[in-house]
């Protein structure tokens, strides 16, 4: 992600609204949850216990669940854009990591229709934007279910109190499905917790519009077929690696469509609202030449697709790294497009454990814009440092406020901390252990995590392993520390 600093430095999750609304249903849940294992069938049978309503992220609480892992989400969906009507069927196919008497999703606003865990009707309790579901019979450890839901409604967009939003959001030809951090609960039951990755098939089916146009329907992966139903057009897209759920996105809409490929053949899928046509024609260009520029810094590009959705979506106040497409409100400036393509290696392939290990994924993506300043012959990477240090840079509002590895719940892992100091860490630790072994570390880094999640611990011990340097101080001083580190 990265908002738009030049309406603000403000964080679109930092305003406590939406945030404390979910402690009250974490408490209910607790209450139900208890009331629940008591009425567990027979007794010395295996009988399991449920799963916790979140997987214990520091930050976000809430967010995901214990219990299972998902393998695969099969999501098939009919979507009405002139009355924003959502009618879906969930296929979650998972991995039992302790015996289930009862598991929970995330789902959040929709109607729940019917739930089936295995073949065999579930008995579903909603509460808040946590779905209890007890199956007919426990689910065993290491069991790998299917849990089908069917579920319909309006879907929501989730707003924080300075305008900014994420969830379903409509636009004005359309739709757009958004979900860093929580969003993609307005639309499909999940694990929504980047810990658990899992691949994707997305089949959306919208009706023609008055002059018997068909919609386009744009979302993460490959497009494997396109149908033709007289009435209403059906796309099947597919994400074969794993993919955070966060970063999972349908757009709905007009778009011009732009394919090509790079130098090493990954195909590129862009595509443009009209609209933003004319300020975005030079984007189907960039992906591809930015994709092959870092491609011979971070290692091989990890999917096996890229692009970028450009789409007009006023007001929108950042732009995001969903999964091989990243999406734009309206037409990005170049850097901005880096960002986001640099985030397919730093936080979609390798995604952070937990929310708190964020700086991982911007502070790199970040640094990642530098690089391409200082190549392209501006600024060079000392001259940015010194710029968000000295507090002349656009972007470098704010950035003492906490440490980068460290940031205050609240959601506030958003916030420039984790970007601009995040990307001051990236550039000590360049310099300290020269460019050679920082390059190195680098594209270690993307293969040994490819498709996994890595930890900030992780990081440093491969940065001194590479290096062989012991460098818990400048980690200590750049990562963890509360005050402004001194110069040197
Ligand atoms: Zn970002």
């Amino acid at each position: 992600m990265k908002p738009h600093m030049a309406k603000g430095s403000r964080s679109r999750s930092a305003v406590p609204g939406r945030l404390s609304g979910w402690a009250p249903a974490t408490a209910l849940l607790l209450a139900v949850t208890t009331s629940c294992t008591g009425s567990a069938p027979g007794s010395g049978a295996v009988v399991g216990k449920p799963g916790t309503a979140g997987v214990g992220d520091r930050l976000f609480p809430a967010l995901g669940n214990g219990g299972y892992d998902v393998v695969h989400y099969g999501l098939t969906l009919d979507y009405v854009p002139e009355t924003n009507h959502l009618k879906g069927t969930a296929v979650i196919t998972a991995r039992a990591t302790e015996d289930l008497s009862r598991f929970n999703l995330d789902l959040s606003g929709l109607r729940v229709r019917t739930t089936t865990v295995q073949g065999a009707r579930a008995k579903v309790a909603c509460s808040g934007d946590e779905m209890l579901v007890t199956p007919a019979k426990t689910v065993r450890n290491r069991e790998v279910f299917k849990t089908v839901v069917t579920y319909d409604g309006t879907p929501r967009t989730l707003k924080d109190g300075d305008g900014g939003m994420e969830g379903w959001i409509e636009t004005d030809d359309g739709s757009t499905a958004l979900g860093q951090p929580s969003g993609s609960m307005t639309w499909f039951p999940g694990n929504h917790h980047p810990s658990d990755k899992a691949t994707y098939d997305t089949t959306v089916t919208v009706p023609k519009d008055e002059d018997g146009d068909p919609y386009d329907v744009i979302s993460n992966g490959e497009l494997i077929t396109e149908e033709d139903k007289g009435r209403t057009v059906t796309r099947h897209w597919r994400t074969e690696e794993p993919m955070a759920s966060y970063l999972a996105h349908v757009s709905v809409g007009c778009f011009e469509i732009h394919q090509g490929g790079t130098d090493d053949d990954v195909p590129v899928y862009v595509a443009i609202d009209p609209d933003e046509a004319e300020d975005s024609a030079d984007v189907a260009d960039l992906v591809p030449e930015i994709v092959d520029w870092a491609g011979k810094r971070f290692g091989p590009y990890p999917f096996s697709s890229t692009g970028a959705i450009v789409d007009h979506l006023p007001g929108l106040d950042y732009a995001l790294e969903t999964q091989t497409k990243p999406y734009f409100g309206e037409a990005p400036e170049e850097t901005l497009l880096v960002h986001e393509l640099a985030h397919q290696w730093f936080g979609n392939s390798v995604t952070p454990r937990e929310w708190k290990d964020m700086w991982l994924s911007e502070g790199l993506a970040t640094y990642a814009e530098w690089l391409w300043e200082e190549g392209r012959g501006n600024r060079s990477t000392t001259e940015i440092f010194e710029d968000f240090y000295d507090g002349t840079d656009a972007e470098s509002g704010g950035i003492w406020a906490f440490p980068p590895a460290d940031p205050p719940s609240g959601g506030r892992v958003f916030d420039p901390p984790v970007y601009g100091r995040g990307a001051m860490v990236v550039h000590k630790l360049r310099r300290a252990v020269g460019d050679e072994t920082f390059f190195d570390i680098l594209r270690t880094w993307t293969r040994q995590h490819r498709h996994g999640n890595a930890d900030t611990r992780q990081f440093i011990a491969l940065c001194e392993s590479k290096s062989g340097k012991d460098l818990t101080a400048l980690f200590h001083t750049w990562l963890f520390d509360k005050k402004k580190p001194s110069r040197m």
